[in-house]
């Protein structure tokens, strides 16, 4: 059964890239693998300067439960490890790697199943040792939610084809040229925690994204839902209670209600890595926004130089006065183009100066637009007034934590209020006061 969730926004989509098949972009001459692209203890690197690694060769281990191992996208030379600007503006530690030009492979791929001979707890490591984590922005472990605890059983596996962020196309993209990678990776992950069923949830704005799944081979049990265009549906909470009525609950995860989610593009990294036994080593990205010469959908290695995607597609019209990596709502801007593709950049925006309204923030006018329009029922004027006062003793008891910083707050605001980034910034500061 179909629900609204409560509260959301309708911004234009923007999708003006719907209709442009995945393509490839040439190799760059160097690739920087960031040792943090994923949510959880950075990985371990386990090769030196000078060595020559082979694509797919894990080249920094996993180091934690909660963490994801790294693998070379080609072969090359490791020029060093050494601080690398990271698309959340940090200078992170990252493997420099000198591609070669020879994409010479490792000979045998460990872990191929292609019989799905081995049984769901063999390919749980095999997920984790491939580096999968969620390629709808979160870049959560994937392994980590395919191994729920036994008290928490689940009874379904939703595929999230939503898509629903403004400009981005790589997951209509996928899901109109590679439906079948992603029914088997969804299969894979019903079996990994035994689930009886499975939807592959996808917004009415994509109809030949839902004919072609529907048209798929689906095997019993599974389903495919059109959901009402409405930002956040993608949210995992917003499109369980959508799917389901199920409401997760306040600081739980989908697990508490028996469901787990993944993005569209993780599954069919499921399916690779268990099939074939390939490692994530690379992603289909949006390239977007009013700037790109070459907008479209790429399929790009992890650890490309952003630059080197703008300049081997043609470039761009003009200055940027916005760079944005990730959708408009989500994203994060970006000082330039010096960072590079990680495990969960779905996109790169890229704007001219004409294309915003200057923000002129100024004094709550008490409208109320920001409580109706929060999908996680929350009081956001309120959050951002107290980081903004520095009050920040009092935000866990209005369920601060509750917030997916979705951006429906600061959208609707008539005051031009920075209600998102006040909350994101109180989040922080409650996570490193906890540390303290
Ligand atoms: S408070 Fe958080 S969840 Fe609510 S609208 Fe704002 S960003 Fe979204
Ligand atoms: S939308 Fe803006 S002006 Fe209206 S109540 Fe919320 S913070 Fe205040």
């Amino acid at each position: 059964m179909k629900r609204m969730f409560k509260g959301g926004v309708h911004p234009h989509d923007h999708k003006v890239t719907r209709e442009a098949a995945i393509a490839e972009i040439p190799m760059p001459g160097e690739i920087r693998l960031s040792l943090s692209q994923h949510i959880g203890a950075p990985a371990s690197p386990i090769v030196a300067a000078g060595d020559r690694v082979l694509k797919y060769q894990t080249v920094a281990a996993i180091s934690g439960y909660v963490s994801a191992p790294i693998h070379a996208p080609t072969s090359g030379i490791v020029k060093g490890i050494e601080p690398s600007l990271h698309p959340t503006g940090r200078f992170i530690p990252a493997i420099i790697i000198e591609p070669d030009g020879e994409d010479e492979a490792m000979d045998t791929l460990p872990n191929a199943d292609p019989e799905y001979a081995r049984g769901a707890e063999t390919w749980k490591e095999m997920v984790r040792d491939a580096g999968i984590v969620g390629m709808g922005g979160a870049a959560f472990p994937t392994h980590v939610k395919l191994n729920p605890p036994e008290d928490k059983p689940i009874d379904m596996v939703v595929a999230n084809g939503v898509e629903c962020e403004p400009f981005l196309t790589a997951d209509h993209r996928l899901m109109l040229e590679a439906p079948d990678s992603i029914l088997s990776g969804l299969r894979l992950a019903m079996e990994m925690v035994g689930a009886k069923r499975a939807v592959v949830g996808i917004e009415a704005n994509k109809p030949d994204a839902v004919e072609r799944m529907v048209n798929a081979d689906l095997p019993e049990g599974f389903e495919v839902s059109v959901l009402p265009v409405m930002y956040p549906q993608g949210a995992e909470k917003q499109l369980i209670y959508a799917l389901t009525g199920r409401e997760v609950p306040s600081g739980g995860l989908p697990m508490d209600v028996g469901v787990v989610v993944q993005n569209v593009g993780t599954l069919a990294a499921i399916h690779e890595a268990v099939t074939f036994g390939r490692p994530f080593v690379e992603r289909v990205m949006t390239l977007g926004g009013t700037l790109p010469n070459g907008p479209g959908n790429y399929r790009v290695p992890v650890g490309t130089p952003l630059s080197h995607i703008v300049e081997s597609t043609g470039g761009v019209a003009g200055p940027a006065a916005r760079i944005i990596n990730g959708g408009p709502m989500m994203g994060t801007a970006l000082s330039g183009l010096e960072s590079t593709v990680t495990k969960g950049t779905s996109g790169l925006l890229l704007f001219g100066p004409g294309d915003f309204r200057e923000l002129r923030p100024r004094a709550c006018v008490r409208c109320g637009a920001c409580v109706r329009g929060c999908p996680a029922s929350l009081m956001p004027h309120t959050l951002g007034n107290m980081v903004e006062w520095d009050l920040f003793d009092g935000l866990t008891e209005f369920n601060i934590n509750d917030c997916i910083e979705c951006g429906c707050c600061t959208y609707v605001c008539p005051a031009d209020r920075n209600l998102v980034q006040w909350i994101r910034q109180g989040k922080a500061e409650l996570v490193a006061r906890s540390r303290n």
